[in-house]
């Protein structure tokens, strides 16, 4: 008999009783085709979420601490302001909850973000694009103190980080136990994602290295200049270092509360600055090369990954975040290069043989 070498799975062995519980969990996977041989890269792919980012975890995590503390009660609406995936992530746990959604949303982020949560039963109130990322966190705060609404405050509360030290952390130590990681790589929005895992990987695992990027048009780390805030930490005033910039979800034009715990502590060890074309460019890669797909902030965390592999040891282990799909950035500048009709090498195939050819296009 021969042996029947065919890929086959098991199940995951065990039933799941909302789709919440499958929020997490998600795989570390190792990048075959891109960046030099004498190190090895991982990517935590956050795409493997229910709703498709690495919010997700932040969303059950501000609803469920609000429920526990009694903040938020049965039936109440929720609202917060957000840049796309947290509002994904919200609409995904309120509608399997039961709570009302509003977000506030910038109108410069991209239509299919708006169109998920509409799709998941939020409402989506638009915002002007030249009032920036304050003005939608001011529109949420009005509607928040008019209505009654809870209101989710993912750049302050504590329930951001806490989930990524219980979750994502977590499952980094899990993952990578008994094997070196050299480098931790992330980009940060709120910072929960770099506040949360460096808590835990300053402890556990003090030998690696944390490495934190932001845009190379809006360095707000890099430039030192202090946040001004108000008494509940939210931002008084714009950071004077924020410039417009293509990577989504990434730093807004203030130094969250939540990051602020980062740099209080250094809780980085080196900042990496990235031009938004250039992540870009890897998110293309990785679609191209690797068959991993994931946004302009996926793509612009490799990039970093990529400039700490050039001078890494000898056999070192990077491992990178990627927070979430691609397929969130149809109509964004990701996909500006891709052609709707045919491209010049598609049309030379279609009449490479006799049948079936297209009508000529009108131009
Ligand atoms: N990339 C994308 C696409 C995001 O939506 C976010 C979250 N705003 C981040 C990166 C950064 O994650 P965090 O808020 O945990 O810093």
């Amino acid at each position: 008999m021969t042996s029947d070498n065919s890929r086959k799975t098991n199940g995951r062995g065990r039933l799941f009783d909302s789709v919440l519980e499958t929020i997490g969990d998600t795989p570390c996977i190792r990048i075959n085709n891109l960046g030099p041989d004498h190190v090895k890269i991982y990517v935590k792919a956050e795409l493997f979420n229910p709703a498709g980012s690495v919010k997700d975890r932040l969303a059950i995590s501000i609803i469920e601490e609000a429920e526990k503390n009694g903040e938020l009660k049965s039936g109440q609406t929720v609202i917060e302001a957000t840049s796309g995936n947290t509002g994904i992530g919200l609409a995904m746990v309120c509608a399997a909850k039961g709570y009302p959604l509003v977000v506030t949303m910038a109108d410069s982020f991209s239509i299919e973000r708006r169109k998920l949560m509409r799709f998941l039963g939020a409402k989506v109130v638009l915002t002007p694009r030249t009032d920036k990322g304050f003005g939608m966190v001011q529109k949420a705060k009005e509607l928040a103190e008019t209505n009654g609404w809870f209101l989710a405050q993912q750049f302050e509360t504590q329930a951001n980080a806490k989930i990524h030290m219980n979750t994502t952390a977590q499952e980094i130590l899990s993952d990578f136990e008994g094997e070196n990681l050299d480098y931790w790589v992330s980009g940060y929005g709120t910072g929960g994602t770099v506040s949360g895992v460096a808590r835990v990987l300053r402890e556990k695992r003090p030998n690696t290295k944390i490495i934190l990027s932001e845009p190379a048009n809006a360095q707000l780390i890099g430039s030192g200049e202090v946040q001004q805030r108000n008494e509940d930490g939210s931002p008084s005033v714009g950071h004077s270092a924020f410039e417009p910039h293509p990577i989504q979800g990434w730093t807004p034009d203030f130094i969250p509360l939540v990051l602020q715990e980062a740099i209080d502590n250094e809780y980085f060890d080196d900042l990496i600055a990235i031009p938004g074309p250039v992540g870009i460019e890897y998110s293309q890669k990785l679609a191209k090369q690797e068959g991993i797909f994931t946004g302009i902030s996926g793509g612009s965390t490799f990039a970093a990954a990529l400039q700490v592999a050039e001078t890494a040891e000898p056999g070192s282990v990077i491992l990178c975040m990627l927070p979430d799909t691609g397929e969130r950035y149809l109509s964004s500048p990701l996909f500006d290069s891709v052609p709707e009709y045919m491209s010049d090498e598609e049309e030379a195939l279609s009449v490479s043989t006799p049948g079936y050819h297209m009508p000529p296009q009108d131009s």
